[in-house]
């Protein structure tokens, strides 16, 4: 389902890679460079020597040199083996885990009571290793996409970023999203934000059948993408329109309720968390993505959020979240530390939503991931979250890693350009301290994200950003 997409994430790709080759690190003066302050190193030519590599696909990691010349990776080799002239700069690799940057397909740069924190966002996705982001329904698209452009520029920090349309839904939903009445306006809803450039269009709740068609449809024909957030129209409808991405795994599928009126956005927990991984309707379910071809994005930072069984906020998160968030989460740990579990924040049902995604995988489905910024998830931190909680899940390292990096790649065109280790790609990666096969939380612990070969050190750029998330 990439090829509608294509187009238009070449035409921003070529810009990005523009900028790359015209400035060579050799002529960049470091003090007119304004992310010097967040570099490990300056300059775009380096090695890193001895690092286990995960190479974003299924082959087992390896230990090996790579070698980045002018942002981009042009040799992947045994230990000691590349020649290198002057001028590239040594990155000691042994101990340590080197994988592609995340690609991120469900990063807001907003979260409740913030329509944007872009600057704050951004910072944050790249610390932890997301090179690229899909933000999958904005509050500011205006606001995005001026981001975008000056990540694209090089003026400001940050992963690059695929820019969203305003969220769209019906009557019934909140108020700052668009809800096109007729097929006309859902059109040139769908024109307007294509002319401004964005990348996806995200369906809400509460869109209506008929509203979304013809959003599909005319969202292909102008090459972007559209992805749901469903409610009022169940999975296999979706499916049948040829959307192209669902949000939140299993979570808001209304399939399974019984009797839904067409276009109605009913409560479908209950009808979910009772049934079995192995249950005809989840086969059924499955074998209706699958065949569809629609991607499924995990969510799985967000999800646990609502469980009271799981870990709630760590002390990372505190310490960056403003202060009127970090008491409200607080208190909703505690809070929900009193609540009796229903049916729907049952520990099964939290293990049928992992299971439902590694199911989808073994179907020959293509899942994304991303963390949907929200309550104490961030920026980042959810992303290496959804690290961990995909190794959870059943799925191995390199599993893991091709659907944060290379399936997110592949589905906004850009598989060609990053989500591998491998000659020719950009030098999208990440430098773990650690062996993140053995021990999924070292997934923490980055020491540097290479960005088109641009070397990013995290504490650089999450210095002075504590109690900074969410404010107004
Ligand atoms: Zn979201």
């Amino acid at each position: 389902m990439i090829s509608p997409f294509a187009r238009v994430s070449a035409l921003v790709f070529a810009a990005l890679c523009g900028l790359a080759v015209a400035l060579p690190a050799a002529s960049r003066q470091i003090s007119d460079d304004p992310l010097a302050v967040f570099l490990a190193a300056p300059g775009d030519d380096f090695l890193i020597t001895g690092a286990t590599v995960f190479s974003g696909d299924e082959a087992a990691p390896s230990v090996q040199d790579v070698l980045i010349r002018d942002g981009r990776i042009v040799e992947v080799a045994d230990v000691g083996t590349v020649i290198v002239g002057e001028g590239v700069k040594r990155v000691e690799g042994s101990g340590k885990s080197l994988i592609p940057g995340f690609v991120g397909m469900h990063n807001h740069l907003h979260m409740p009571g913030a329509p944007f924190m872009g600057d704050v966002a951004a910072r944050l996705y790249l610390a932890a290793g997301v090179t690229t982001i899909q933000t999958a329904g904005s509050a500011d698209p205006i606001g995005e996409l001026r981001l975008a452009r000056q990540v694209e520029r090089g003026t400001a920090p940050g992963p690059r970023i695929m820019a969203s349309a305003p969220y769209v839904t019906g009557p019934d939903g909140n108020p700052p999203m668009d809800k096109p009445a007729s097929a006309d306006a859902a059109r040139r809803f769908v024109d307007e934000w294509a002319d401004r450039g964005v990348n996806t269009i995200k369906l809400y709740r509460h869109t209506d059948p008929d509203i979304a068609a013809t959003i599909i449809e005319q969202a292909h024909r102008r090459g972007l993408r559209v992805t749901g957030h469903l409610c009022s129209v169940t999975y296999a409808e979706a499916a049948e329109m040829g959307i192209d991405g669902l949000e939140h795994g299993l979570h808001p599928a209304s399939d399974m309720v019984e009797d839904k009126p067409r276009g109605a956005c009913v409560p479908s927990l209950d009808a979910k968390a009772a049934l079995d991984v192995d249950s005809p309707q989840i086969d059924a379910l499955i074998e209706t993505l699958v065949s569809h071809d629609v991607e499924l994005t995990s969510t799985l930072a967000i999800l646990e959020s609502r469980f009271p069984h799981r870990p709630q906020a760590d002390d990372r998160t505190l310490t960056l979240l403003a202060p009127h968030l970090a008491e409200a989460s607080r208190a909703r740990a505690e809070a929900m530390a009193e609540i009796e579990t229903s049916l729907s924040t049952s520990p099964a049902y939290w293990t049928l939503l992992l299971a439902f995604e590694r199911r989808f995988v073994e179907a020959g489905g293509r899942l994304l991931a991303g963390p949907d910024t929200g309550r104490h998830v961030l920026p980042g931190f959810g992303d290496q979250r959804n690290f961990e909680l995909l190794r959870e899940a059943g799925f191995s390292t390199s599993q893991t890693i091709i659907i944060m990096s290379r399936n997110g790649a592949h589905a906004l065109g850009l598989d060609k350009e990053t989500g591998r280790i491998a000659p020719g790609y950009l030098a999208d990666l990440i430098l773990v301290d650690g062996d993140i096969d053995a021990d999924p939380s070292a997934i923490r612990e980055v020491e540097i994200v290479f960005r088109a070969g641009q070397a990013f050190d995290p504490q650089r750029l999450m210095k002075g950003l504590e109690g900074q998330v969410g404010l107004p």
